[in-house]
């Protein structure tokens, strides 16, 4: 067989086995993100209408891989909401969500290192209020 032969011959299957491995490659990324997108949804709205619980939750790269990239938070005191994105904090993306709630702190309410406690209304895709303005975690260390 020469060269020539033999790139047809194998060519075509060659890049053809490439493609499909490609497309398959990025289905499987896409059922990925779908399945963190459910799961993110889920979460949140069992946090939105009954208010929990808070766990299990996702993590904060499952969320952001799913488009959800806004966490909404309450201050329980002067109930104050701010969305921020889960990976302005500072922690692994493998971090639960709900691990972020006890480092959340309202900057109008916190005095010294004592501050109320916030809790986590929602997850958004975008900013739909007050951006972050809250003391940020590491900032008390
Ligand atoms: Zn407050």
């Amino acid at each position: 067989m020469s060269t020539k032969t033999r790139r047809v011959t194998w060519g075509g299957k060659i890049m053809g086995a490439e493609m499909r491995a490609k497309c398959t490659r990025e289905a499987a990324r896409k059922a990925i993100r779908d399945a963190n997108r459910a799961e993110a949804e889920a979460w949140s709205l069992r946090l939105e209408g009954y208010g929990g619980p808070a766990q299990p939750s996702p993590t904060i790269g499952q969320c952001l891989n799913g488009g959800l990239g806004r966490l909404e938070v309450e201050c329980n005191r002067c109930k104050t909401r701010v969305s921020l994105p889960p990976d302005a904090i500072r922690r692994p993306r493998e971090t639960p969500l709900w691990k972020l709630e006890a480092s959340l702190k309202c900057r109008s309410c916190r005095k010294g290192r004592h501050a109320p406690p916030v809790h986590m209304i929602k997850l958004t895709e975008t900013r739909e209020i007050t951006p972050y303005k809250w003391v940020h975690p590491d900032e008390d260390r």
